[in-house]
């Protein structure tokens, strides 16, 4: 079993680390991963400069680019010597719940390894207590035996794995959900430069939750680690023939 693990939060932080450590108790582990913080770049692709991936002392690979980025060239460069069987992608500091699944590289580094035809699941630390993260690596680690074991991954499709933000032995269990839904207020809060001239800094504010049973969100709430397939599709079948029937009105 060959293993790419990679994030968004870059080479450096302390999930990915997790994440390597787990996914070395099914086979062998490479990583290639942001040489800095790329949280939030979504499925960005660089395209307008050459990307120079430096190899660690350790083996591992730190890319100048995106998460997508990442998992392109450890797969088409190829800066892995085989094709990877399985892409693993976190531990994310910090939740990707509902909406967040939109904005996360670590979640999208999860998409571009299904959309080259390699399954892939994307784990995320639902809380901001970086330390906790650590106490994780067994149970992840027995996810991942898992979750390989059981070879049985949708095509199309990887697994968001949310993993609620308490001390790993206050977990309740797990937990098959659908996205939740959430709003920000105030996440734009504008600010001042050194010179005086107003800037708008984009985070924080208030998130406030549906609250919907049956969602991730609730799901990491109470405790549980949340797991919610994603699929490429963005179709909504569901209104499919409805927007069908517009097409004579459009037409016209
Ligand atoms: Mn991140």
């Amino acid at each position: 079993m060959n293993i790419l693990v990679t994030n968004d939060d870059g080479i450096l932080s302390p999930g990915i680390g997790v994440l390597a450590e787990a996914c070395r108790t099914v086979g062998a582990v490479t990583v290639v991963a942001p040489d800095r913080e790329q949280s939030a770049q979504s499925h960005a692709l660089t395209m307008t400069r050459p990307l120079r991936p430096v190899r660690r002392p350790d083996g591992s690979w730190q890319v100048d680019g995106t998460p997508t980025d990442c998992v392109l060239l450890a797969v088409e460069a190829p800066l892995l010597p085989v094709r990877p069987d399985f892409v693993f992608s976190g531990i994310n500091h910090g939740p990707n719940m509902g909406e967040d699944v939109l904005y996360s590289g670590t979640v999208s580094a999860a998409m571009e390894a299904v959309v080259v035809g390699i399954p892939a699941v994307a784990f995320s630390f639902g809380g901001r207590r970086d330390d906790l993260i650590e106490g994780y690596r067994d149970l992840v680690a027995d996810l991942v035996q898992k979750i390989v074991a059981l070879d049985a991954m949708p095509p199309n499709t990887l697994l968001n794995i949310n993993l609620p933000g308490i001390p790993v032995d206050e977990v309740q269990g797990i937990r098959v959900v659908r996205l939740g839904s959430r709003f920000f207020s105030d996440s734009v809060a504008k600010h001042q430069d050194p010179w005086g001239r107003d800037v708008w800094w984009i985070g924080g504010g208030t998130i406030t939750w549906s609250g919907e049973e049956g969602t991730d969100h609730t799901a990491v709430r109470d405790g549980y680690v949340a797991i919610t397939p994603l699929r490429l599709d963005l179709t909504d079948h569901g209104s499919l023939e409805m927007v069908r029937s517009w097409a004579l009105a459009l037409e016209a």
